[in-house]
């Protein structure tokens, strides 16, 4: 009770900003907004579209079905801000979308950022939040999240790994005794594995699709380990030689051939994050195993092929691609004990 009273007065706010999706949290309240961190705007002018309402869901609706002069952006690329307008403009939609009824103070914004972040990088997500509105933002480690919101011991002297497979990126992280002790974070999610069906299709089928189409094959269809029964999808693209429409049947089989090359450089930064770990970190992870997170993980078989590619045990947390928020909704509502391993908008000038 007296925590939720103090949270009315507080109004902090978890903002999950991903390449893909943007979650916010409320103290005291929970989740209360998940979209598409995409905005669509016009061509030339740069406005967004819908008297500045064409953002997050009614802007992926627009998705690959926009008329010339208008195209739908992520402000976001591989986990860093790369439109820092639209960025600000789109934070400031989602802020005002997640405030309480009647409130009217500028709320004190929990923002997660990728391990790889700069310093520049870093600043500039300071400065797009709080134009966007915040009276104050700290920052989070995205792994360090993911950890909190799995319910990892990673503030006991265990250690813990975290594979947060998002949109733009994928986290790798060691924790123990709340600090990370190894990680790598490539730019690999998603994103690349998309474009990867897209050019498997050109080669193979001649058939120009775009990365809409790729993404709902892959969720569909698409996975990291041979299926109990193979599945087939029918897709729908442009044939590169006459350039007129038609169709293709693609197999469960093919789709986790075209997956290959990302899925090895997820393997890849497993592996050198435990390349980094000492003998007796190795040893707990053989134990605790690898908890994968990020909307990602979602891909069938992903913690099969990880276990067997790696020798570790992994599974997938329930809800992956909310375990972000969710580890910083509770980094709030223990401000003090996280307060160490976040960065303040006040200190870092
Ligand atoms: P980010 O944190 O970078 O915004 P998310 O954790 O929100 O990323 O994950 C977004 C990714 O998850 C997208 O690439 C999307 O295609 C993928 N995804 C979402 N649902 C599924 C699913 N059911 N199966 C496979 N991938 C999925
Ligand atoms: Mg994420």
């Amino acid at each position: 009770m007296l925590q939720r009273l103090l949270s009315t007065f507080r109004f902090d706010l978890a903002v999950d900003l991903g390449t893909a999706n943007t979650l916010v949290g409320v103290v005291g309240e929970g989740l209360v907004l998940d979209e598409p961190s995409v905005v669509a705007v016009e061509r030339g002018t740069g406005r967004i579209l819908s008297g500045g309402c064409a953002i997050g869901q009614l802007a992926k609706q627009m998705q690959g079905r926009t008329p010339e002069r208008i195209s739908v952006v992520r402000p976001l690329c591989d986990g860093v801000i790369t439109d820092f307008e639209l960025c600000e403009a789109m934070v400031r939609y989602f802020l005002r979308k997640a405030r309480p009824p009647g409130w009217r103070r500028k709320p004190r914004v929990l923002v997660a950022a990728p391990g790889c972040i700069t310093p520049v990088e870093r600043r500039a997500v300071f400065n797009s939040i709080q134009r966007a509105g915040a009276r104050q933002v700290w920052l989070i480690g995205e792994a360090t999240a993911a950890a909190i919101g799995t319910g990892l011991p990673i503030a006991e002297p265990v250690a813990s790994m975290i594979v947060d497979v998002g949109g733009g990126t994928t986290e790798v992280a060691v924790l123990s005794l709340a600090e990370t002790v190894a990680d790598a974070s490539i730019h690999t999610g998603g994103d690349v594995m998309d474009r990867a069906i897209v050019d498997y299709l050109r080669r193979h089928y001649s058939l120009r699709i775009g990365t809409a189409a790729a993404e709902r094959l892959r969720i569909d269809i698409g996975s990291a380990f041979p299926l109990p029964k193979e599945q087939t999808q029918e897709i729908s693209g442009v044939d590169t030689v006459s350039g007129l429409p038609r169709k293709a049947t693609v197999t469960s089989e093919e789709v986790r051939q075209a997956l290959g090359d990302p899925l090895e450089a997820i393997i890849e930064a497993v592996k050198s994050t435990l390349d980094q770990c000492s003998a007796e970190l190795a040893a707990d992870l053989v134990d605790n195993g690898a908890v994968l997170c990020g909307g990602g993980s979602l891909l069938r078989g992903i913690d099969r092929f990880i276990s067997e590619q790696t020798g570790l045990p992994a599974r997938v947390v329930h809800e992956p691609l909310s375990t972000v928020a969710k580890g910083m909704l509770i980094c709030l509502e223990h401000f003090e004990k996280w307060k160490p391993t976040l960065h303040s908008s006040d200190e870092d000038v």
